[in-house]
């Protein structure tokens, strides 16, 4: 269908994974969309990799943690319309937390939680004004457990993306913005395939009760509910999406 025909959305990390996935999801679903990540693809290859008019997707290069980048990212936005915000940039180095450099904890933070923050922060006050927004911010079953092949700052970041999640639910829920987080498990993407190689990846989903790795096309699914008017009643939830790992 085209349920969000007119709509316009941003989604960091979309130019990989999890991220790209959802940019089709929304632009097949009639959202014009634009990717916000560290290069740009472009725009060409990216409606073409999408199967989709040029018209649909258009991509910024802008590091998310760097809040002069995002302004002028958020700016570049035809008409300084927005109603729908995906936080997909994310990283996670698998170091061991003796290892772990200050340098490195910051920028695991600063990508998932920072970044976030920035981009929430810009694209409010459109959604406020239009009385109509949806964030979606990625967190992980790192964010409600542990990670499983991220380091503690990954863990760290992932829960700190929830409470951000859930206190902007509370302040922008009367503005008629929902704001919800997703919580992925193990998803086939570049990164997870960077993380564990085939056989451990293989291992690692082999007892879930749905016993495989997860696509990123199933999580845009879900992202792509929660961005549309159906989900109006959805806000503030951590919605797991990871074939059961999480039932004890
Ligand atoms: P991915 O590595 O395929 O894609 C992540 C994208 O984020 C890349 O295109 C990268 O360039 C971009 N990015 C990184 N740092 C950035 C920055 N500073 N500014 C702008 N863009 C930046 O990863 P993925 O697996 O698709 O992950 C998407 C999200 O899902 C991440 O937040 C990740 O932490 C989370 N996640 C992944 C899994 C998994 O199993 N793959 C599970 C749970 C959660």
């Amino acid at each position: 269908s085209r349920e969000l025909e007119g709509r316009v959305a941003v989604v960091t990390g979309g130019a990989s994974g999890m991220g790209l996935a959802v940019v089709h999801a929304l632009a097949c679903r009639g959202a014009t969309v634009a990717v916000f990540d560290l290069a740009a693809p472009d725009p060409c290859e990216l409606a073409a990799t999408l199967s989709m008019g040029e018209d649909r997707v258009s991509s910024v290069a802008v590091d998310v943690t760097d809040a002069g980048q995002v302004d002028r990212a958020f700016a570049s936005l035809p008409g300084g319309r927005l109603d729908i915000l995906v936080n997909a940039a994310g990283i996670a180095p698998p170091t061991a937390f003796e290892d772990i450099t200050e340098a490195e904890w910051n920028r695991v933070l600063a990508v998932s939680v920072h970044g976030t923050f920035l981009c929430c922060q810009r694209a409010l006050p459109a959604m406020r004004d239009g009385r109509w927004g949806r964030i979606v911010n990625f967190s992980s079953t790192a964010g409600k457990t542990i990670s499983t092949a991220g380091g503690a700052h990954y863990t760290t970041a992932k829960h700190g993306v929830l409470g951000l999640t859930r206190h902007l639910a509370k302040a922008y829920g009367p503005d008629g913005v929902t704001v919800n987080a997703v919580c992925p498990g193990l998803i086939d993407t570049p990164m997870a395939r960077g993380l564990l190689p085939e056989a451990a990846l293989e291992r690692a989903t082999r007892s879930f009760p749905v016993p495989r790795v997860g696509q990123p096309w199933e999580v845009a699914e879900l992202v792509a509910f929660l961005a549309s008017d159906r989900a109006a009643y959805i806000t503030g939830a951590a919605v797991d999406i990871n074939g059961g790992d999480l039932i004890v």
